[in-house]
């Protein structure tokens, strides 16, 4: 199958993998993501149920946020995704969603700290929170990208969550991570509050990811 057809239907079946799981309710959350070898993007269309989407409905997109590809409506938050491609080679995928417990923690503008090792491994210290801006705006896009940094997850105030990875498996993993990680620090607060991980011990746990984890390459 040509890869950019199998690319749109793996960005379909991730839509649905995140309603079913209960990561984005309805017509919420977009997930976008490309190919090494392609200059602009494909990502979700603006409004459409995950379930009802044909690869013809997923639409590409340039990284000043305009239609190259197909005919639907972008995702309103297409210049966040663009923002975040344009600026990290290193990220293939980008899914943004609206999960209960990660949305709790963004509204309270609190930041998810390392307390798990599920949050070492994914962002090598804290969860931060992007200022809050309107959603669809430039600002968000800028907020977003900026406390993103070289990290692979951020909450959005009052809004959400933004998980990038190397490509949409990693990316959603990285979306459900913080979701668990957000259930456990808001039920650890009942109970006195989450204990950070010591910064020294931290460090060693980052490389232990790096150089012992999974299997080689
Ligand atoms: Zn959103």
């Amino acid at each position: 199958m040509d890869r950019r057809l199998a690319l749109k239907k793996q960005i379909i079946e991730v839509g649905i993998q995140l309603l079913r799981n209960g990561l984005v309710a309805g017509t919420g959350g977009n997930i976008s993501a490309r190919l090494p070898d392609m200059e602009y993007f494909y990502i979700t269309p603006s409004g459409m149920a995950y379930e009802s989407l044909q690869p013809d409905d997923i639409v590409g997109i340039d990284y000043n946020g305009d239609l190259v590809e197909g005919t639907r409506k972008p995702s309103i938050e297409c210049m966040m995704h663009a923002s975040i491609l344009r600026a990290r080679p290193d990220v293939g995928a980008v899914v943004h969603t609206h999960s209960l417990y990660a949305t709790a923690v963004a509204s309270a503008h609190l930041p998810i700290p390392a307390f798990l090792e599920t949050v070492i491994a994914t962002n090598k210290s804290e969860i931060k929170v992007a200022e809050y801006a309107p959603a669809g705006s430039q600002e968000l896009a800028e907020n977003a990208l900026r406390t993103l940094g070289e990290d692979s997850a951020v909450l959005l105030a009052n809004h959400g969550v933004v998980g990038v990875g190397r490509d949409l498996a990693q990316a959603v993993r990285v979306c459900e991570t913080v979701e668990k990680a957000a259930m456990v620090f808001l039920m650890s607060r009942i109970v006195g509050g989450p204990i950070p991980i010591p910064t020294e011990l931290i460090a060693r746990q980052v490389e232990f990811f790096k150089t012992r984890y999974g299997q080689k390459q």
